[in-house]
């Protein structure tokens, strides 16, 4: 069997063997896009390579790249623990090309290392193809032998990359797994795509336009390559599993959560040591990289993560801190792929613990006010605003725990009156400051309150650049 980290060296070793650097993973805090949340592709750091402002010693490389998808454009937070296939940090494999080989060898080496190196069955792959990319098509028809039935035409923006609003653009083609139909879903472009049956593991990009300005595009002089594959559900596939959460690397998480807190691997919590063991990854990466849970921009994305966690192992009936006991477990998995969590375990445990510390008090009397209020609604009728507001602003209960609280209830939060209650209480902070007198003061200081009150909400709603794969 292949292990996850069998995988993710077997996929390197195969690049290098075709003429590859191997690239170690960047940050996931971007150092060359302040418009990014966190890095969420594998192609992040080379963006200034595909746009040539930079150049490389090596025109083709490979990595294995931390990601992070728990909010901006890519927001992943709500799946996890509740679909097969979805984490909030996972590692993409990625292969690419800077103006070196194009379409036709990317195809290749990609169905080369799926169906030879990893042996799987050719029958249980389909692809789609931007619908204006006959090429694509015709390669894949050719290379792959596959029939036109398994070549799937998408004519959304699904399959069709941009970097940006101007920028390298061109159409992808991604490589689906078939699970078989005893699981629910359809093949993708129909409407129940959604399903676990059908997954996607492997996305191609064909860098072949420049867009500018937005609309106009001219062919690309050298057309390039950038690739991701999910490592998580590529092993899922491997190991003979159809949940990304039955592999090695996620059993063993599993496992360890159900030792700490005393709750059944497989009974009534599943769902809650799936959301610990994605959100243990998350946080401990996060912290690794330099982020510390905080009241907006990018701490507060990981606070949000963190307290999810420590409220599902509360729900576990766990009563003194308990996050931080599961790192050990993680680096026992990954600290090899990924010393940092080795060098960084003191300070990831501290982090956790004392996070987990001070959260605790106010996650009880929180969680019974919820009780309480939740108790006097009607059948299906929604969590007024206000409440989910006090949640937050006297009990530090981010929004989304308070809704994935309330998931498999028949209730839910209104997030309109919620954001009116938020509107509110900014209002009145400015209707009560009596003032110094100096105007010009007030207006900075208020300016700078209302920008650093909404970055709160930065994981809502701001859309991040376009980067993707
Ligand atoms: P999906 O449609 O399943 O959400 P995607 O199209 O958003 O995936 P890409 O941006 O193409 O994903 O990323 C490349 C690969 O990364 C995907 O083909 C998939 O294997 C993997 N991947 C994407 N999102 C996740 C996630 N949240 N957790 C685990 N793997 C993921
Ligand atoms: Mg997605
Ligand atoms: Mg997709
Ligand atoms: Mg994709």
């Amino acid at each position: 069997m292949f292990t996850t980290n069998d995988i993710r060296a077997t996929f390197l070793d195969y690049f290098a063997g075709n003429g590859h650097q191997i690239v170690p993973s960047s940050s996931l805090v971007p150092h060359n896009d302040p418009t990014l949340l966190f890095t969420n592709a594998g192609m992040v750091q080379f963006k200034n390579v595909f746009t040539g402002q930079e150049t490389r010693p090596y025109s083709r490389a490979t990595t294995a790249q931390k990601v992070v998808r728990a909010g901006g454009k890519h927001n992943d937070l709500d799946n996890v623990g509740y679909t097969a296939r979805h984490h909030t940090f996972f590692e993409m494999m990625g292969n690419f090309s800077f103006g070196d080989y194009f379409k036709a060898e990317a195809i290749e080496l990609a169905w080369n290392l799926v169906t030879g190196t990893f042996g799987l069955p050719k029958e249980k792959l389909l692809t789609t193809v931007y619908a204006d990319d006959e090429e694509a098509a015709t390669l894949w028809r050719k290379i792959a032998g596959l029939p036109d039935d398994r070549i799937i035409r998408i004519p959304t923006s699904d399959n069709f990359w941009r970097m940006g609003d101007t920028g390298p653009c061109g159409p992808c083609s991604e490589i689906f797994y078939d699970h078989g139909p005893e699981v629910a879903g359809g093949p993708p472009g129909s409407p129940d795509e959604d399903g676990d049956r059908f997954t996607e593991i492997w996305n191609l990009v064909f860098m072949q336009y420049f867009e500018n300005p937005p609309g106009t595009r001219s062919p690309l002089p050298r057309p390039s390559i950038d690739t991701g594959l999910g490592l998580e559900r590529f092993a899922a596939i491997l190991q003979g599993k159809r949940d990304n959460y039955d592999t090695d690397t996620f059993r063993a998480l599993i496992l360890a959560s159900a030792e700490v807190t005393g709750q059944d691997p497989d009974g009534p919590f599943n769902a809650s040591h799936r959301v610990v063991a994605d959100h243990l990854r998350s946080t401990s990466f996060l912290i690794a990289d330099g982020v510390l849970p905080s009241k907006d921009g990018r701490g507060y994305v990981l606070r949000r993560i963190m307290r999810r966690a420590m409220r599902h192992l509360h729900l576990m009936g766990t009563t003194e801190p308990t996050f931080y006991k599961l790192v050990p477990a993680l680096i026992r998995q990954m600290g090899e792929a990924y010393p940092e969590l080795i060098h960084a375990r003191a300070l990831i445990e501290g982090t956790m613990k004392g996070e987990e510390e001070r959260f605790k008090a106010m996650l009880d009397r929180g969680l019974s006010l919820l009780a309480d209020e939740t108790e006097h609604l009607g059948d299906g009728a929604p969590l007024p605003g206000a409440v989910a507001f006090k949640l937050y602003d006297t009990f530090g209960f981010p929004l989304d725990l308070t809704q994935d609280a309330l998931r498999g209830t028949s209730h839910s939060v209104d997030v309109a009156g919620f954001n009116e209650a938020m509107d509110v209480q900014r209002k009145r902070a400015r209707a009560a400051w009596s003032g110094s007198g100096d105007s010009a003061t007030e207006t900075v200081w208020f300016e700078a309150r209302d920008t650093f009150g909404a970055t709160e909400f930065l994981g809502y709603t701001t859309e991040t650049s376009d980067a993707e794969v």
